[in-house]
């Protein structure tokens, strides 16, 4: 009989360098790559806002398309079928004799206690299930610290890491697959998800999945070169270049992270390096180190006290203020363009998002978990431990040792906005 593995994705939509898909082959005559559509889990509210707006449902959709064709052209297929994963998997385990079950290691609480259950039910049937980690640029076994003593301060972190961890090599992409024969693969997502059709003053590349991802790393990197100005220019708020805009194929795991900082280091060693080539690894490693801290604190990230247990602050919670919040509606004309553009287009620049979050938090004095919830639920880079992680630093309950930052928005804009050519970009809707 032959040994069928399933290799279950969830927010690592690629070929390359992912343990899960390489052991999964190595192991098993037939894989079957699998995604679980979850539309009940997606429309789910939270404080308000469903988790995945129609932005990144969008988004979500063509990434699986482009997977899709890119296990086509090994060989496989991806299949996609609606339901949790357990739903898929009771469907599953009745149609093939499964041996194994591989996908990444989950870091928010919801998404781990989905992965307990389904491991509990393929226990219970015999089928072995692993996890592997995959999101980050440091492997967790390879740090110098245990999760339990992960430092609270990012810059403790970053320089025990820079000094004593080894970033692994990424695995290849796998040449070939098998599968077995199945009657459909790729199901038609339902026909209410739109295509993703953004707003066209957009600041994003062109959007796809693995396959623009990689193109996009070339171009930005070597063709492009704009990583020699990126230290400049992060701080932007118009255009495409000012950033290196990989975040929305980070967070589906379009991208590998391990990739991204071997492609700098070799853009250093075969062109030049100058503080910008290392300041784009030193902002991947806040990535890391918000995703490890979660390891280390899997629940308090959600709470309003967040990992410190307390907070001064007595936030209320008003609807009509959230809602002026959200709409681009409220007093402050640079917030409100920065919202608009965030509903347009599901993204907005770092320094926006430090704005609106700090804004919603000192002045508007609103718990900042709604507005973490919207931006969940709203931005197209959407990453559990980046999201919550910088809103409790901004609100004063997170990894900030400075407790908190309000931002002065008139200075903000004298800086980056003088001459209100962001502003008259998204207030003109
Ligand atoms: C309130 C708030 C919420 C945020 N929510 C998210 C989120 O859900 N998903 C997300 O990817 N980022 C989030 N960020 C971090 C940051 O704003 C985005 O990663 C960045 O704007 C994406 O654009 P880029 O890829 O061009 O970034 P670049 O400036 O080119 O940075 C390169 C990469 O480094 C990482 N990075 C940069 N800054 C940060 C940071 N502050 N924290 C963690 N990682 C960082 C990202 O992976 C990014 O793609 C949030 C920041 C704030 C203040």
């Amino acid at each position: 009989m032959k040994k069928i593995g399933v290799v279950l994705l969830t927010n690592d939509l690629r070929l390359h360098d992912n343990a899960t898909l390489t052991e999964a082959i190595k192991e098993n005559d037939e894989v079957i790559p699998l995604f679980c559509w979850d539309e009940k889990y997606m429309d789910s509210l939270q404080f308000g806002f469903s988790r995945m707006g129609k932005i990144r449902k969008a988004f979500l959709k063509k990434v699986l398309e482009d997977l899709h064709q890119q296990f086509k052209s090994i060989g496989g297929y991806l299949l996609l079928n609606q339901g949790s994963q357990l739903e898929v998997f009771e469907a599953l385990v009745s149609q093939y004799s499964i041996h194994k079950v591989y996908t990444k290691k989950q870091v928010g609480i919801e998404e781990k206690r989905e992965n307990d259950r389904l491991k509990n039910f393929l226990l219970s049937k015999g089928i072995d299930f692993e996890v592997y980690s995959t999101s980050t640029v440091y492997h967790p076994s390879d740090l110098p610290f245990s999760m339990s003593s992960i430092p609270e301060v990012f810059t403790k972190f970053r320089k025990t890491v820079e000094k004593e961890a080894v970033v692994r090599q990424p695995i290849l992409a796998p040449s070939s697959i098998a599968c077995p024969t199945i009657s459909k693969d790729l199901q038609e997502i339902d026909a209410v998800i739109q295509n993703l059709q953004l707003d066209s003053r957009h600041a994003l590349p062109e959007l796809g999945g693995e396959t623009a991802a990689l193109k996009y790393l070339n171009t930005y990197l070597f063709e492009k070169q704009h990583i020699l100005h990126y230290i400049d220019t992060r701080n932007e708020l118009i255009g495409i270049d000012f950033s290196s805009k990989l975040s929305q194929w980070l967070s589906l795991g379009c991208i590998s992270p391990k990739l991204i900082y071997h492609e700098i280091k070799r853009f250093e060693h075969e062109v030049t390096s100058n503080d910008s080539t290392y300041w784009l690894i030193f902002e991947l490693l806040w990535r890391d180190f918000f995703r490890f801290s979660f390891k280390k604190h899997p629940l308090h990230y959600f709470q309003l006290h967040g990992i410190l247990g307390k907070s001064e602050r007595k936030p209320t919670k008003n609807s009509d203020i959230i809602d002026s919040w959200v709409l681009g509606e409220t007093p402050n004309s640079f917030v409100n363009a920065a919202m608009k553009e965030l509903k347009a287009t599901g993204w907005t620049s770092n320094r926006m998002r430090q704005i609106v979050a700090s804004y919603f938090i000192y002045d508007l004095e609103q718990d900042w978990r709604i507005g973490a919830a919207y931006f969940e639920s709203q931005l197209i880079d959407y990453d559990v431990s980046s999201n919550w992680g910088n809103w409790a630093y901004i609100a004063g309950v997170g990894n900030d040792p400075r407790a908190g930052r309000k931002f002065n928005t008139e200075k903000q804009e004298e800086q980056y906005d003088k001459e209100k050519r962001y502003q008259r970009i998204w207030n003109a809707i």
